[in-house]
């Protein structure tokens, strides 16, 4: 089919640099187009993703110079994952794109790896994933936080994403599978390794952020790392039967003990240790609960099949 090479960017309070940004990402995609002789038209659609700042405008003003560049905006900010799904749901459907990259708009996924992507995707690759070979400026502590969820996430999915990204190449079918499952807890680097479709993976360095600041705090990506753990794994369930596997045991060791002492006229001793139990298994019980609660709320969550994401009225057309 025809249809063009579209650029999904989710964009959140960006305003300090998508002026620049948005049009470099554009330009160098255009030039790797042309220098891998494809017949391709270049779009580069933004999804404002409820952003407070000049997102909004800025991205106007840039949609004004060049008529290849779109956006829409969420009523409110509904996360990047939701952000990326927009993307990929308008390039597949209004924009009927042939291929599309989800690229960050702060340039911390150079642009030029484009062209490398589109020479794989002509050689037949449906993906390209650009992996990280050297993180960027993060602190020590974001990274020790990182290598702990992979490390976790790896053992309990199968599944190493320890260097993946979401800067990736998809061809059109790989785009609409994506689609396809329909989870609220999307986890868009695990979707695509989980569909298992054969990718190129292409290294790069992580740049410094183009300006502005990460949008992340470390206690929303543990929160992100909780749910993308809990949405490739049930082994935290698992977890919670062995943990209680493990009290029966003991339980059973400590009540033939108490009914020995019992017999042998001895049973006031050991207040401390049944002090200790309560302590113990009580806290085991809270934390089991709280797994399992977590879970439950999960399904919730699903069954209530609310949209995605919501677009501000205005910008449906
Ligand atoms: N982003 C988004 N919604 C959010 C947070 C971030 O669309 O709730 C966008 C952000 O504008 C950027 C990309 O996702 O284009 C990556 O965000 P950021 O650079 O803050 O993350 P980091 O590079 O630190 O992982
Ligand atoms: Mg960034």
């Amino acid at each position: 089919m025809t249809g063009p090479l579209v650029l999904v960017v989710p964009v959140y309070n960006e305003a300090a640099l998508i002026g620049e940004s948005l049009p470099q990402i554009l330009h160098a995609a255009r030039a790797a187009v042309r220098s891998a002789g494809l017949d391709l038209p270049v779009r580069l659609l933004a999804v404002d993703d409820g952003s407070s700042d000049g997102t909004r405008a800025s991205l106007a003003r840039l949609k004004a110079q060049d008529d290849a560049i779109g956006f829409i905006s969420f009523t409110r900010n509904f996360g990047k994952e939701a952000a990326i799904h927009a993307g990929l749901q308008q390039a597949c459907g209004p924009l009927q794109a042939r291929v599309m990259v989800v690229i960050d708009a702060d340039l911390q996924h150079p642009p030029q790896l484009i062209g490398t992507m589109l020479e794989h995707w002509r050689g037949g690759a449906a993906v390209v994933e650009a992996v990280k070979q050297l993180r960027g400026d993060e602190s020590a502590l974001r990274r020790l936080a990182a290598r702990a969820f992979y490390g976790t996430f790896t053992r309990l999915s199968g599944m190493a994403l320890d260097q993946d990204t979401d800067f990736k190449l998809l061809d059109r079918d790989v785009a609409l599978a994506v689609l396809r499952l329909d989870e609220r807890a999307r986890f868009f680097r695990g979707i695509v390794r989980w569909l298992g479709y054969p990718a190129v993976r292409v290294g790069f360095d992580v740049a410094e952020r183009a300006g502005g600041q990460t949008r992340w705090s470390l206690w929303a990506l543990a929160r992100y790392a909780w749910r993308n753990l809990t949405a490739f794994s049930s082994a935290p369930l698992g977890l919670v039967t062995g943990l209680g596997a493990v009290g029966l045991v003991v339980g059973f060791a400590l009540a033939a003990k108490a009914l020995l002492d019992k017999l042998q006229g001895q049973a006031l001793t050991g207040f401390s240790t049944v002090i200790l139990l309560q302590v113990i298994f009580g806290s085991l019980i809270l934390l089991a609960l709280g797994i399992i609660g977590n879970y439950v709320a999960r399904i919730y969550d699903e069954l209530k099949q609310r949209p995605h994401y919501v677009i501000r009225p205005e910008d449906i057309a």
